[in-house]
């Protein structure tokens, strides 16, 4: 039966509130949206002595365009990134993988940052984030510091932040990727509603006719979501036809370790992702020539 253990209960009324908290209690878990951590703690995954619940912190809330980037507060909802004209115009990758969130009761909970926090392999916000290179902003009670979405994923559950650390931001360097055609694609078991089997984000900028770069992530097919940096190298400096785009799908092998679940098998898991990234290649070397996604 799934039951809560006991813990002692915070909300912090300010991010310095919050941040005091955590470097005081050791043994803490931060609540954002809990769509994810109250099952956790239920099944008994985690049994944390206090949580800290951020949910209410207006000030982690919010998307501002910098003109370069839009800089997304940690606490700002699924469905609050589908809602934004500016997400949609500027990085329609998260728009898309936005929309094929969930439902929209879950949207309204689940906040950006708890999705990267709880680095689940099948994590639907990192693949566009992988391929626009974001940045995620850290802050304790000893300071900000910034960690490349790369390097931010060590495995199930497990990131690069300190027990005291908290995900306050996700910066978005759009500008970047201005010139370069996109594509975004979920495989679940059903349309929406439903966690991964596959979702993979891509994008190409072409120069001279040929492959001037390259960008494809994957989600649900390792331990982590990745970027499949041998399917990039391929590429580059290739000349874009579907011929390419097929060979180089083919070598999404080398970049994966697709494992069984319930949702799919690995063949499955692999088969689905070569033939995503090939249509999403495809895709995204037309939008290039029709000046950006649709
Ligand atoms: C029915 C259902 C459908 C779902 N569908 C999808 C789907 O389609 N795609 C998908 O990717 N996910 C899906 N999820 C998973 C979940 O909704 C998302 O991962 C969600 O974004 C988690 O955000 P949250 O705010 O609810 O996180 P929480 O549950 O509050 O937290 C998740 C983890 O991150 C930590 N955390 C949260 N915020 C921070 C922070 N700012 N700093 C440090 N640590 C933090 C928490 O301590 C916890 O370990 C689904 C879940 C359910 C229940």
């Amino acid at each position: 039966m799934y039951r809560l253990t006991e813990y002692d209960y915070y909300k912090p009324r300010s991010l310095e509130e919050a941040l005091k908290l955590l470097d005081k209690l050791g043994d803490a878990r931060v609540l954002a949206g809990g769509t994810d951590l109250i099952l956790d703690m239920k099944t008994g995954r985690y049994k944390p002595r206090s949580v800290v619940d951020i949910g209410g912190l207006k000030e982690l809330r919010y998307i501002i365009d910098t003109g370069e980037a839009l800089r997304i507060g940690a606490l700002t909802t699924i469905q609050e990134l589908v809602d934004s004209p500016i997400v949609r115009s500027k990085t329609p990758l998260l728009w898309e993988a936005a929309t094929r969130f969930a439902y929209w009761q879950i949207r309204n909970m689940a906040t950006i940052g708890g999705n990267l926090c709880n680095a689940s392999p099948a994590a639907d916000m990192a693949p566009p984030l992988l391929v626009y290179d974001a940045v995620v902003k850290a802050a304790s009670l000893s300071g900000e510091r910034y960690i490349p979405i790369g390097d931010f994923f060590l495995g199930p559950r497990l990131v690069s932040l300190g027990r005291s650390e908290l995900l306050v931001e996700v910066i978005v360097p759009y500008k970047s990727l201005e010139k370069y055609g996109s594509a975004y694609a979920k495989i679940g078991r059903r349309r929406g509603h439903d966690i991964s089997v596959v979702a993979a984000a891509t994008a190409i900028r072409v120069e001279d006719g040929l492959i001037a770069d390259a960008r494809v992530a994957l989600n649900s097919i390792a331990p982590i979501p990745v970027r499949a940096r041998s399917v990039e190298k391929y590429l580059v400096g290739r000349r874009p036809c579907i011929e390419v785009f097929r060979e180089a799908s083919k070598l999404v092998s080398s970049d994966v370790s697709p494992i069984t679940d319930v949702r799919a098998p690995a063949e499955y898991r692999l088969h689905v992702a070569m033939v995503l990234v090939e249509d999403l290649l495809l895709e995204s070397y037309k939008r290039a020539f029709r000046g950006g996604q649709e």
